[in-house]
């Protein structure tokens, strides 16, 4: 631990501090993990434009169960090669407690998704391992009930979870894919030490709207942030809409570093 927290997570370049007191912490990468070529491809690049986390799944959970569903334990393996040749600390979903152990054995921080916020069986098997926790907002989940679902976590002994706003289910669906809740960061704040992650590539389901999301987000005083890239979004087996080109990640970061506590 460094100050009361914070979340340090070890990676191969050394340990990354997330929280208040620490500089914003970029999670980038892909929605699904494709193939090893577009992984490494990807980590080498959000490495490159300063990002500290590669993400990128491997057990998807689609609305659809005839949607691309990931590739599972072969893209695990594709993720620890990532890993190694850019040294980012990598982050990726479970979704079903008996792949835990092989998705810890890659994964720097386990991801629990939207989906899963109140799968409370889960949430007390990933508190009763050491690995840090990203719980994602479940997409109609009020803050009571997330701050709850972390507690499940704590209270299993594991002390290292981040909460990460995704957007949440709206009425208006026409134009942007969720509403993100960017009123979480002054509320989190006040009722919360965990480090609080924003994600406005869910949060807006549209690339062209990630980078405004992402500079409000870190003038609202975001800890960190996740950012979903594809070397070719057009041919993305999920999530292609909203993910940014390595080429404009890299300017966004660019961009995000005029803004603030940046990188
Ligand atoms: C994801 O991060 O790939 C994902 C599925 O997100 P969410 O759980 O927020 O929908
Ligand atoms: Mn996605």
């Amino acid at each position: 631990h460094g100050e009361a927290g914070d979340v340090v997570v070890s990676t191969p370049n050394g340990p990354v501090h997330i929280g208040e007191h620490h500089p914003v912490v970029v999670v980038a990468g892909p929605c699904s993990v494709e193939n090893e070529e577009m992984i490494v491809e990807t980590a080498r690049r959000v490495k490159a434009a300063g990002a500290h986390f590669l993400r990128g799944g491997a057990y998807k959970p689609r609305t659809s169960p005839y949607a691309f569903q990931g590739h599972g334990e072969s893209a695990l393996n594709l993720l620890a090669a990532a890993r190694d040749a850019s040294g980012l600390g990598i982050i990726t979903e479970v979704m079903d407690a008996a792949d835990l152990d092989k998705i810890a054995e890659v994964a720097d921080v386990v991801q629990v998704g939207a989906r899963n916020m109140q799968n409370f069986s889960l949430l007390k098997k990933v508190g009763a391992q050491d690995k840090p926790v990203l719980l994602k907002r479940g997409m109609s989940a009020t803050i009571e009930e997330w701050l709850m679902a972390a507690e499940y976590i704590l209270a299993a002994g594991n002390s290292n979870v981040i909460l990460c706003e995704r957007g949440i289910r709206t009425f208006d669906r026409q134009y942007a894919r969720n509403t993100l809740d960017l009123s979480v960061l002054p509320v989190l704040r006040s009722l919360t030490h965990l480090p609080i992650m924003i994600d406005p590539s869910h949060g807006t389901g549209r690339a062209e709207y990630v980078p405004a999301m992402a500079m409000a987000a870190i003038a609202g005083g975001t800890d960190s942030l996740m950012i979903e890239v594809h070397p070719n979004p057009k041919k993305a087996l999920s999530d292609g809409p909203q993910s940014l080109t390595p080429d404009r990640f890299d300017q966004l970061m660019k961009e995000l570093a005029v803004v603030g506590n940046a990188v």
